[in-house]
């Protein structure tokens, strides 16, 4: 079956799981994502699982990628967002088709080079990565509308919290394996309201230099 195909039947899957924002599941059905695994793994790109990409890390499942892009939207159209953990950068592509601008920030330079040759062969030209701590955000592009955190750290770091617009939306894991939630920060004129949207499953968020 060819990838198009596969895709389609990705998209309608995630309508029927409850994905209602049609311009995410249009964002993702854009997104090639086997060409963001490795070939072994490419029969199995538009199931909607997580996979493997070396070095302990995985690519998001499909469903988690277009819950937390719809979370981070919120209907609503956003110019700058920060991606903490670029990982493969098959998310990251998938902002790049629905905002302005997107920053994303990997702290493995094996994942970071491979994720940098990616997005510029898809030539998204609005991309910009960075290798270094993402508990740190990047705070010289600060402050985005958006930010999206694909590891779990065990509270909320503090910079992200800071580099967040007023209104700003903060889409991010939180918790020790087995027991993380998904939560939504967002950034009132009198601090921070904390939702949380559903148990998930990530990898860590790792402090410091790799
Ligand atoms: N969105 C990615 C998810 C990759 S897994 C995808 O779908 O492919 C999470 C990624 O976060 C891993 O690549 C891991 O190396 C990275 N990571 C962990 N701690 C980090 C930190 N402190 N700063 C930046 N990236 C981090």
């Amino acid at each position: 079956m060819t990838s198009e195909r596969t895709r389609t039947r990705l998209i309608q899957r995630l309508r029927d799981e409850g994905i209602r924002d049609e311009r995410v599941l249009a964002a993702i059905g854009r997104v090639p994502r086997h060409l963001f695994i490795d070939e072994a793994l490419a029969s199995r790109a538009y199931e909607d699982t997580a996979l493997p990409i070396g070095f302990g890390q995985t690519i998001s499942q499909p469903f988690i990628v277009a819950t937390m892009t719809q979370a981070l939207l919120d209907g609503g159209s956003l110019k700058k967002v920060l991606e903490v953990g670029t990982g493969s950068a098959y998310q990251t592509a998938v902002l790049a088709g629905l905002v302005t601008e997107v920053y994303s920030v990997e702290r493995l330079a094996p994942l970071f080079q491979l994720a940098h040759k990616r997005v510029r062969q898809l030539g998204c030209r609005n991309v910009r990565l960075r290798l270094g701590d993402g508990t740190q955000g990047w705070p010289e592009h600060a402050p985005y509308d958006g930010i999206l955190v694909t590891a779990a750290p065990p509270e909320i770091p503090q910079a992200l919290l800071e580099q967040l617009n007023l209104g700003g939306r903060l889409v991010i894991p939180v918790g020790e394996a087995g027991m993380q939630q998904l939560q939504l920060v967002v950034r009132t004129e009198k601090g921070f309201t904390c939702e949380r949207l559903e148990p998930v499953s990530f990898v860590p968020l790792v402090p410091g230099q790799a």
